[in-house]
């Protein structure tokens, strides 16, 4: 079969530039964010990181990144906040920010078994998760079809894909990420824009601080999963190798699922 030979390339975002590509990563500060962060700073992105509350933790990664010639932008907002969200952006276009890559990584847990779970705790979690997406990931498609290059790269959970007891809350919000993932890869890609799911295991950060040491023995690799292991894997995602791969959910999760 012949290909298009006219086909162009796509208009990569180019890292090695004066100005480099600007990536958004939601809940940098800390965990698998503050991995991706540091990953993507690497990888010759700038980065705008974004955290709800901790600024000591943002201002910690912020040194990091710096220290080793990196550029970063802390911006601050609940990604429930919808006006917070869009004023942010506001400012950020009035400089002529443009963002190339977003990690919607921002996630908490409120665990418990359902009979006993409080509206507040289902709200809280699925409102980070679904409305975060919604807040952040609508008013940047646009920018990034009219440049005909983008990523999406969304944080969902292990739980999200096989369901997990004591995570109704959690895993409806994560498999509703993925939906999510899912229908605007169709949509945005003849544009150039990819839009993938990864769904980590269990992952050492504080989200698991209170998870019994034992469930080491229902992971096949009878281990943990390291933060930067994650971020590799979301660095790959937003790179131009990545180019075929849209409206997946990939695992990373040491043979759980
Ligand atoms: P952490 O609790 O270590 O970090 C969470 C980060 O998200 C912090 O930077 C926090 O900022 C930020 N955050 C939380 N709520 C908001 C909000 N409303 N608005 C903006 N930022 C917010 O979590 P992890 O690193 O463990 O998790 C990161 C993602 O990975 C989550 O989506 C989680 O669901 C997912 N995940 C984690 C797994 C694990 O085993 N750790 C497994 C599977 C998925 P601040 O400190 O300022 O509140």
């Amino acid at each position: 079969m012949t290909t298009q030979a006219a086909a162009k390339p796509p208009q990569t975002p180019d890292t090695s530039a004066a100005t480099p590509p600007w990536a958004l990563i939601t809940g940098g500060s800390r965990g698998i964010g503050r991995a991706i962060s540091v990953a993507m700073a690497r990888d010759g992105f700038r980065i705008l990181l974004n955290y709800r509350a901790n600024s000591a933790a943002a201002a910690e990664v912020q040194a990091a990144i710096e220290a080793t010639g990196g550029q970063v932008r802390l911006l601050p907002f609940d990604v429930r906040d919808k006006p917070a969200v869009d004023a942010a952006f506001a400012t950020l276009w009035a400089e002529g920010v443009h963002v190339s890559v977003l990690v919607n990584n921002a996630g908490i847990a409120a665990d418990g078994p359902f009979p006993a779970q409080t509206l507040h705790d289902w709200e809280r979690v699925t409102r980070t998760t679904l409305d975060g997406f919604y807040n952040v990931t609508q008013p940047l498609v646009m920018p990034m079809v009219r440049k005909r290059w983008g990523r999406i790269i969304n944080i969902s959970s292990v739980s999200g894909v096989m369901g997990n007891r004591g995570q109704v809350n959690y895993s409806a919000a994560k498999a509703g990420l993925i939906g999510a993932t899912r229908s605007l890869a169709q949509e945005l890609a003849r544009r150039k824009i990819t839009v993938n799911a990864v769904a980590p295991g269990l992952i050492e950060t504080e989200m698991i601080k209170d998870v019994p040491s034992e469930v080491v023995r229902h992971i096949p690799m009878r281990r943990i999963g390291q933060p930067e292991e994650v971020a590799d894997l979301v660095a790959f995602l937003a790179s131009d190798r990545a180019a075929y791969i849209t409206g997946q959910v990939i695992g990373i999760n040491g043979g759980l699922a």
